[in-house]
């Protein structure tokens, strides 16, 4: 899963990407509102958290020119303003969620686990898929009721395409919620965590559609 911090403060945007990234997802930061929007109109990101003060464009003005496109992008809006008409008006423009600074990291975690479960339509936070189970909580996989220990870019590999059963993702939109701006990533890349993952799953986990990219067989 791919996340596009959007904060200017230094050291709230630093400790948010250090701790998102021990999360096992790819992180992507801006410090101002122009560049969050060209960001996610070049970018697909799974969720957006975005603060509301920003040197020009403020977080209110990306949320609107966001939600305009008719971009669904869960977007968690943080913010130091509590009052509630600063929650009604982030709301309103197009927030899924609301963090007020300071905040726990704990918490931003359970948040952005909840609107990731929401935004792909599922109510039950462990996802199952044949013999799979993921519980992104606990970051715990198993297949066929063994536990199975994977690498950070597998476990994010696997919770794509379980996230999305029945879709076929190319190996370009896989490196895309895999990889952020900063990260080179070899051609061979997502073939080498594909096999990987199959002598831990099984050889049938994940199919290849020829010529297309890969599918979860469930
Ligand atoms: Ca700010």
């Amino acid at each position: 899963m791919r996340i596009l911090v959007v904060e200017d403060d230094e050291m709230i945007g630093e400790s948010v990407v250090d701790f998102l990234e021990s999360e096992d997802y790819a992180v992507d930061w801006v410090t101002d509102g122009q560049s969050a929007i060209l960001a996610l109109r070049t970018t697909p990101f799974s969720l957006v958290i975005l603060d509301l003060g920003l040197p020009g464009l403020d977080g209110l003005q990306v949320l609107r020119e966001v939600r305009s496109r008719n971009d669904a992008t869960p977007i968690l809006v943080t913010t130091a303003r509590d009052t509630v008409d600063d929650r009604v008006q982030g709301l309103d423009s197009g927030a899924d969620d609301y963090l007020i600074k300071p905040y726990d990291l704990d918490e931003l975690s359970a948040r952005i686990r909840a609107l990731l479960r929401r935004s792909a339509g599922r109510a039950d936070p462990v996802i199952t898929r044949g013999l799979l189970t993921i519980a992104p909580a606990t970051r715990e996989v198993a297949y066929d009721g063994k536990p199975v220990i994977l690498s950070s870019k597998e476990y994010a590999l696997l919770t794509a395409l379980a996230e999305r059963p029945g879709v076929v993702w190319s190996r370009n939109q896989l490196e895309e919620k895999l990889y952020n701006w900063d990260n080179t990533v070899g051609s061979n890349a997502i073939e080498v965590h594909i096999h990987h993952l199959r002598k831990k799953l099984a050889d049938n986990a994940i199919k290849t559609v020829r010529g297309v990219g890969y599918i979860l067989e469930t």
